[in-house]
């Protein structure tokens, strides 16, 4: 199974691509994850993407068709993958589409995942995420605890740099800049399935599973 989850920041992607990820047992490849450990191991490219990223920006196309080509070379993505973060402007997605001919994949789907503007900024504000499990947490659910509920690590809350409101509204002034008019890349070539993040986790889950499932099937007898 290969399909993009898409959304708008703060939509749930994240979260959704880490449960598919152990359901379908295949890789979750986050972009903006990628980027966040090169700042971490203070890589050249860290350096320069801190800035970037902390200002809401997006790095250039050409840096992350180059992380995109190397991660989807590997043998980790050879039996599917789910990209959650990319591809996050036209020219992403027209290199995806010449590197997944380059390796001979057919049918890629991608799952937009909707959800109101003030949902989003409250998500967003809210976001907090453990360092050791990585697992994400709204702050009502952890308030007042010093210990993550999924892994018991003590103390291990933190909130992303970029998580900040005037942050947070510029990169979704910069999603329907640059970002949304991917969705009609796709819906022009009729990959695209909805699906409601406003909806509880699990319902989530089961209806990307679903919409993901039948799409899968219908490209495939179409061949
Ligand atoms: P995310 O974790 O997906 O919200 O990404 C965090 C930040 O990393 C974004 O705000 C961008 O600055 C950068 N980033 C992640 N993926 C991409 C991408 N495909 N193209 C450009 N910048 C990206």
């Amino acid at each position: 199974m290969r399909f993009i989850l898409f959304g708008a920041p703060g939509v749930g992607k994240g979260t959704q691509a880490k449960i598919l990820s152990s359901r379908l047992n295949i890789p979750h490849i986050s972009t903006g994850d990628i980027l966040r450990k090169s700042v971490k191991d203070r890589t050249q490219m860290g350096i320069a993407a801190k800035i970037i990223m902390d200002a809401g920006e997006l790095v250039s196309d050409e840096i992350m068709i180059g992380i995109i080509k190397e991660t989807l070379d590997s043998d980790l993505c050879k039996n599917g993958f789910i990209l959650d973060g990319f591809p996050r402007t036209i020219a992403q997605a027209q290199a995806l589409d010449l590197l997944l001919a380059e390796i001979t994949i057919n049918h890629i789907s991608l799952v937009a995942i909707t959800a109101n503007e003030e949902e989003i900024v409250s998500r967003l504000t809210n976001r907090r995420e453990c360092k050791n499990c990585k697992n994400i947490f709204n702050y009502r659910e952890i308030k007042g605890s010093d210990s993550c509920p999924n892994c018991g690590a003590k103390n291990s809350f933190r909130q992303r740099d970029d998580d900040n409101e005037d942050v947070i509204r510029h990169r979704l002034s910069v999603y329907h800049a640059s970002t949304k008019p991917v969705l009609k890349y796709y819906e022009d070539q009729n990959k695209v399935v909805f699906v409601n993040g406003l909806d509880p986790i699990e319902k989530v889950t089961e209806n990307i599973l679903r919409a993901i499932t039948i799409k899968k099937k219908l490209a495939t007898s179409a061949l």
